[in-house]
């Protein structure tokens, strides 16, 4: 979004949620996290969820804490609690449809420029610092036996997202690299602070177009050339293109 001064915003429209400073509640980082896992495959509408505690634990919070989050969840229509020896919670097999009812337009547009800010700001951290050599590239360097620079995975994830048709693939992918994105530029802790952003944009508004996700391709592909070169100023760019893509 740019507003009639040409710069990003609205800036009066941040919304308090999503300002660092006060970490995601348990609930809400369940909510999220659930989201994300949805999103990149590892459990599908209709699956059944881990267990209360093991979740709690994957999430570092409490077992309590995770059932009262499962429960509005429930109750929200995203996940079903079903009883007997095959029980459990489930992701409801209409998840689509109900996130659907769910969307906040204003909300997804302050955390999509929330998200921006973040992506613009761990490029100008990591400029200079980050290059595509691999220590095999340099003659006076280790002769590694697998040699693998920061950049590798993204443009693996890159050449995937060419390749293939699938758009629940394709969606995976393009939230795949963004949290890699995230933990390459900024480390893991990074990671999971993306991580709850993009859980959060699941909820929040309609999945990408395919072409508009092939679009944003393309600005992926042009970030990691400028990384690799030490160009900030281009790569914080090629950021803000991903922000403005248009399906060709
Ligand atoms: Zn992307």
């Amino acid at each position: 979004m740019v507003n009639a001064a040409g710069k990003f915003g609205p800036y009066t429209g941040w919304d308090t949620r999503v300002l660092a400073g006060r970490g995601p509640t348990g609930a809400e980082l369940v909510r999220s996290r659930i989201a994300l896992r949805v999103r990149l495959g590892s459990v599908s509408p209709g699956d059944r969820l881990p267990d209360a505690g093991v979740l709690g634990e994957e999430l570092g919070i409490s077992e309590i804490t995770v059932r009262r989050a499962l429960e509005a969840m429930c109750q929200d229509g995203l996940l079903d609690r079903r009883r007997g020896r095959a029980g459990g919670t489930f992701v409801a097999s209409d998840w689509d449809a109900v996130v659907a009812v769910l969307h906040d337009a204003e909300e997804a547009a302050a955390l999509d420029a929330f998200h921006l800010l973040l992506e613009c700001g761990l490029v100008a951290h990591a400029a200079g610092e980050l290059t595509g050599e691999r220590p095999g590239d340099r003659p006076d360097g280790p002769s590694d036996e697998s040699p693998q620079g920061p950049l590798d995975g993204l443009r693996a994830l890159v050449e995937e997202m060419d390749l293939t048709d699938d758009p629940a693939q394709l969606l995976e992918l393009e939230t795949r690299f963004h949290l890699d994105l995230a933990q390459a530029l900024g480390g893991a802790g990074i990671r999971e602070f993306a991580a709850d952003l993009l859980g959060r944009q699941c909820l929040l508004g309609p999945a990408p177009d395919p072409a508009l996700v092939r679009a944003r391709n393309r600005c992926h592909a042009d970030l990691l050339d400028e990384l690799a070169r030490g160009a900030m100023d281009p790569a914080v760019r090629a950021v803000k293109a991903h922000r403005h893509a248009e399906p060709r």
